[in-house]
């Protein structure tokens, strides 16, 4: 048994002094005490660390290679994609672990105690198969086994070029499943994480309503049913004119129509929503994975945020292609985006809970549920997912209550992380992960490599 006191801590009910944690030697947090008297290891502040809901850990290699304009009149994500399908063109499958590695040690370091990864890179170049059909679930698996975060691996289907059924192109021969192969492949990804802990787990994604076909999409939902279900949804106006031409509804109105979504789907972007679809979908359960760096960078747009919370709905967030990985700027960048939009301040913010308040709250909500992960909060049961931030710092010292998260959102930048644990693993220390050196040197030396092959 571990003790870990806080001077305060975000408690379920809201904020707490002098508070013990007890963690056990299964990860999970054993104990909670209010008032406790100091013991053990000593924080000024512990929250609840988060899950980082959307990842597509490769894509961080290629953050910064994407910036030039191209030969096209406008830049946008499709001219994006073709760049990011020919730099996958050159990873290896020790390029995907050395990369994984990094991605999740970046996330630790910035908060984040689990890694949910969106996971498509299926096949060799040109479309081999490596004869393991799990070798680059197994990468990832073998990354987190390094890292210590909290892995929810979600294989993805992949079929098609487009809602049309177009086969897939050259650049997208890497991801391509039927639906008999992604059975093979889910249960390929599920053995690779057989010798991490017992906190990883498995999920299912249909990757996007551009990939999958309907029939697809019905089958993806009896694999694995109680674990959870992402799909990219309404990311670009273009897809939504797609889908709309073909299936004479937009994506959401689509789903909603033909499926049920709840708290088991996780939609990704959700960029596109007309009001009376953000309206319906809130009222699911299901969660908006939004990725507001992401979405910022490939200009998908802004999302409903005021409509959809005022109805009710859930969200949580991501790092997506990892162009930078940074928890606070992504609830910041959300927050940021409804303000330009409405011309008004503090849009999130609820009667009782600050801004900051409410987007980390939500987002350890979301991301629990997204994660199929029992954690989300500091309670007896939960994995002992835990940040510790010092006050000792111009952007927190002084500052009580909410004030803390707002000012950590709104004010923070690098360096003010110190501890994080995923699921009891004491991983972060002083700011840094254990093996920061380490992973650090093996990405260096895997960018090298790929500088020379590219
Ligand atoms: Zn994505």
């Amino acid at each position: 048994m571990t003790t870990i006191w806080a001077e305060r801590a975000l408690l379920p009910d809201g904020w707490a002094e002098a508070v013990g944690i007890e963690v056990g030697a299964d990860g999970r947090i054993a104990r909670v005490e209010a008032g406790a008297a100091p013991s053990g290891d000593r924080y000024d502040l512990v929250l609840p660390a988060m899950a980082n809901l959307h990842s597509h850990a490769f894509q961080r290699a290629m953050a910064g290679l994407s910036e030039a304009r191209g030969p096209e009149p406008r830049d946008t994500f499709w001219t994006w994609r073709q760049i990011m399908y020919r730099f996958l063109d050159h990873l290896t499958p020790a390029d995907v672990e050395a990369i994984a590695a990094l991605v999740q040690m970046e996330m630790l370091e910035a908060g984040f105690a689990t890694n949910v990864e969106f996971h498509y890179l299926h096949h060799q170049p040109g479309g081999t198969r490596y004869d393991n059909v799990g070798e680059l679930s197994e990468r990832i698996a073998a990354a987190a086994a390094r890292t210590g975060i909290g892995l929810t691996l979600l294989p993805v289907h992949y079929q098609f070029g487009g809602v049309d059924r177009r086969p897939l192109g050259p650049g997208q021969q890497r991801f391509g499943t039927t639906p008999d192969d992604f059975a093979v492949l889910l249960d390929g990804a599920e053995a690779a994480l057989r010798h991490l802990p017992a906190d990883a787990g498995i999920g299912v994604a249909p990757h996007s309503l551009r990939a999958v076909s309907p029939e697809a999409l019905a089958l993806c939902e009896t694999l694995r049913p109680d674990r959870p279900l992402h799909m990219h949804l309404a990311e670009q106006i273009p897809e939504v004119e797609e889908v709309e031409a073909a299936y004479g509804r937009r994506p959401v109105e689509w789903l909603l129509d033909n499926h049920a979504p709840d708290r088991r789907w996780t939609l990704i972007h959700l960029t596109h929503m007309s009001e009376d679809e953000t309206r319906r979908l809130a009222a699911t359960g299901a969660v908006a994975g939004l990725c507001p760096i992401t979405e910022s960078s490939l200009g998908d747009g802004i999302f409903n945020g005021t409509i959809w919370r005022g109805a009710g709905g859930r969200l949580g967030f991501g790092s997506d292609s990892n162009i930078r990985i940074s928890l606070i700027e992504e609830l910041r960048t959300l927050e940021y985006s409804q303000r330009l939009r409405e011309t008004a301040r503090a849009v999130l913010a609820e009667p009782g809970r600050s801004t900051g308040r409410v987007l980390y709250e939500a987002g350890l909500d979301a991301g629990a549920t997204a994660a199929g992960r029992d954690t989300g909060a500091i309670a007896a049961g939960r994995w002992a997912d835990l940040c510790a931030l010092s006050l000792n710092n111009p952007v927190l010292h002084g500052r009580k209550g909410d004030e803390l998260l707002d000012s950590l959102v709104f004010a923070g930048g690098e360096g003010l992380v110190r501890d994080v644990w995923a699921a009891g693993r004491h991983v972060v220390r002083g700011g840094r992960h254990e093996q920061h050196e380490r992973i650090t040197a093996d990405y260096l030396s895997c960018i090298a490599g790929l500088q020379e092959r590219m």
